[in-house]
Order: C-alpha cells, then sequence, then structure tokens
C-alpha cells in the first residue's frame, strides 16, 4: 500500500517566532542574526525582497540595507515555539518525526477514516491550527515518500511567492512525471554538489532524467543511495518516517490558573490535570517516566519546585497524584497567593522493555489496565468525562 507523507515546514521560523512576540514587526522586512549577530539566518518575505542573502554577515550588510531591522536570535525561544508546534502535530499522528527545529515528516497514512476527510483537507486543518493555536505560518507538501513531500513543500513554498494563501501541495500519483520534468535535479533533497556535478557530467538536468536512468549505471555512478533516491521520486517509499527519533525527553505542562489562587485543593485539582494529561502522552508514545517535578509560581513570579525519582516508572495518573500530593504538601505554604503550576516528567523510557516491580506486579498491570480504559472512554465522550478526586 503507498503510503501518504507530509512534510510539515515553517515559515521563516526564527523571523516568525520574533513576529509572534512582536506583532509590529509583521509586514516589515525583518531578519534574524546568528550567535553573536554574525550573519543572517532567518529572513522574512519583505527581507528576501529587498535582496538580502541567507547567510550574509552581518557587518557587510548591514549599512547597505537601512530598512531591514536585524534581530539577535534566541535559540531557547524558538526551541519552546518548535516543540508546541511538534506537539500539536502529535494530536495528529503518532508518526512524526522531527527533522529539524522547524521540519517534521508525518505518515498520515489511514487517516482520513479517523478524521472524516480526505488527505488535502488533513493537511489544510494542519495548517490552520498551527496558526491559529500556536501563531506560526507554516506550509505542507504531501506525497507517498519523504523526497517527494519535499519537493511538493518547496512547490507550496513557490506558489506562495505569488499565492499567499496556498499554503499546501500534493503531488498524486499521476503528477509525478510532470512534477519531475519541473524539478531539477539539484534541488532534490539529498543531492549534494558533487553528485550533482557528477550527473551534470552526463546531461542529467531534471530530476525525470534521473529517473529514466538505468537501475544498473544509477548503481554504478552514485550507488546504492542513488538507487533508494529514484524508488523515492517514483513514490515508492525507501525511507519511512522514523518516530525514534522524535522521542521527547520530557513531557511538560503548567498553566495559569483563571484567578490568583490561596487554595490547595484547587491547586491540587489542577496539578491533576496537568498529570493526566501527561500520563495521556506518555501512553500515547508508550513511555513511561521515572521522574517527576512540581512547580509553583506564586503572585509575584517566585517560582518553588521539587523534584523525585520514582522507584518504578510509570505513566499511570494513580501513582503519580500519590506522589504529587506528597510533594505539594512540602511546597505549599498557607496564606502565599500562588498563579500558576506545573508538572514535568523526565528520564523517560520505553514501555515495551518496563520492568515490573517485584512489590506490586499485580497493582501495577490493574493500574495500568484502569488508565488504557479511561483514555478509551474519553475518545468516546470526549475530554474530562473522567476526573479523580482531589
Ligand atoms: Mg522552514
Amino acid at each position: 500500500m503507498k503510503r501518504i507523507i507530509a512534510l510539515v515546514d515553517c515559515n521563516n521560523f526564527f523571523v516568525s517566532c520574533e513576529r509572534l512576540k512582536n506583532p509590529e514587526l509583521r509586514g516589515k522586512a525583518v531578519c534574524v542574526l546568528s550567535n553573536n549577530d554574525g550573519c543572517v539566518v532567518s529572513r522574512s518575505n519583505e527581507a528576501k525582497r529587498l535582496g538580502v542573502a541567507m547567510g550574509a554577515p552581518y557587518f557587510m550588510i548591514k549599512h547597505q540595507f537601512k530598512k531591514v531591522t536585524f534581530l539577535s536570535g534566541n535559540l531557547s525561544y524558538y526551541c519552546e515555539i518548535s516543540k508546541r508546534i511538534m506537539d500539536k502535530l502529535l494530536d495528529y499522528t503518532p508518526d512524526v518525526e522531527i527533522y529539524s527545529i522547524d521540519e517534521a515528516f508525518l505518515d498520515l497514512t489511514g487517516l482520513r477514516k479517523t478524521f472524516g476527510c480526505s488527505y488535502e483537507e488533513i493537511i489544510e486543518k494542519i495548517v490552520l491550527d498551527i496558526e491559529n493555536e500556536i501563531g506560526i505560518p507554516v506550509s505542507v507538501g504531501m506525497s507517498y515518500s519523504k523526497t517527494l513531500a519535499k519537493l511538493a513543500n518547496d512547490k507550496a513554498k513557490n506558489l506562495q511567492k505569488n499565492t499567499p494563501n496556498k499554503r499546501t501541495y500534493k503531488i498524486g500519483f499521476r503528477q509525478i512525471q510532470k512534477e519531475l520534468k519541473e524539478s531539477l535535479i539539484s534541488e532534490v533533497w539529498g543531492i549534494g554538489k558533487n553528485t550533482n556535478a557528477l550527473l551534470k557530467k552526463h546531461l542529467i538536468q531534471t530530476a525525470y532524467d534521473f529517473i529514466s536512468q538505468e537501475d544498473l549505471w544509477i548503481k554504478k555512478t552514485i550507488g546504492k543511495t542513488g538507487l533508494d533516491l529514484k524508488q523515492e521520486l517514483l513514490g515508492n517509499i525507501v525511507n519511512p518516517v522514523d518516530t525514534t527519533k522524535t522521542a521527547p525527553k520530557s513531557i511538560s505542562r503548567s498553566e495559569s490558573f483563571k484567578e490568583f489562587q490561596v487554595d490547595k485543593n484547587y491547586i491540587q485539582e489542577q496539578l491533576n490535570n496537568h498529570i493526566h494529561k501527561t500520563c495521556k502522552k506518555l501512553r500515547k508514545e508508550n513511555l513511561l517516566t521515572g521522574c517527576i517535578q512540581i512547580f509553583l509560581r506564586t503572585k509575584d513570579f517566585q517560582i518553588s519546585s521539587l523534584k523525585i525519582n520514582l522507584i518504578t516508572p510509570t505513566n499511570t495518573e494513580f501513582e503519580l497524584i500519590n506522589e504529587s500530593k506528597q510533594i505539594l504538601d512540602k511546597l505549599f505554604y498557607k496564606g502565599t497567593i500562588y498563579r500558576s503550576v506545573g508538572f514535568c516528567a523526565t528520564k523517560l523510557t520505553s514501555a515495551k522493555n518496563q520492568q515490573i516491580s517485584l512489590f506490586d506486579s499485580d497493582n501495577t498491570l490493574k493500574k495500568q489496565k484502569l488508565s488504557n480504559s479511561w483514555d478509551k472512554l474519553e475518545e468516546k465522550f470526549g475530554k474530562g468525562i473522567i476526573k479523580l478526586g482531589g
């Protein structure tokens, strides 16, 4: 069966993050600079149109482009936004491969039934969700392999120059030949300078020229990677979406209270909510946490936090809520006014090789079964159908 692969790529990512923080930058020529303001690493479309080159050293161009706003990069902030985007993608499918800070491949195969719409509608929805919920514009290319999805994404970006609303592009089976004829082999993902020079010598210009070559010749000239590339360009997946690259190192949740709080029960209830969402995610990713941390933030932004290691790694609410009660007892001060509580699960390990501790093997399994049926109930009846008592 053909797989359906999408590449989600943020537009001018660092600039878009800066615009999120400072909306006045919208519509203006903006560039983000690398470490120590060395060179340009991200450009708004306006800056591109003015002719600012990617990688241009700042000291050489700052006088030339007086109308451009140059900003120092803030990588940890971009990572935070990136994580929110990747988390959002994981709401669609667990088959997400984070390829870089602003790009991810998704395997959407079989999701038409789940979402009750076409694949084209699914990727449109992804674009809108990320734009509306996180505020970052993205482009999505979709086809039958990563290589073709990447090509489709480039196409979407190109079309945006004239049609800004064109955020998605699909290369369907019947369009493959035509698309390959229109694409230079040098633009294909994975073709380096040397390979391109070599192919040029043999008068191979377009991706179509390339796939028209005999397998034997490709193998002799470029080797196995060349053969793989040909298959991917034909729409036969060789490199599937690799989710092992995506396994998160930690999962955290935090949210400000609707109103400042002095009530411990209320805080515990919010905490239980965070724990539930975290556990749900752990189960979805087939992970266990071996260490949890709770953050309490006071009205005047003082943070107190406490971390504990768990004897048995887990992904069930019952144990974590019990542990969290004890932590909260230590962190909470009567009379202090609080603004938020946060929960972080770290030391994540695969649930596949879980060792059930001898002390409570029976109990652990029971709790796991209970948690799984909880997920199923929520799937059926919606979030919040069950609440754990405080
Ligand atoms: Mg990008």
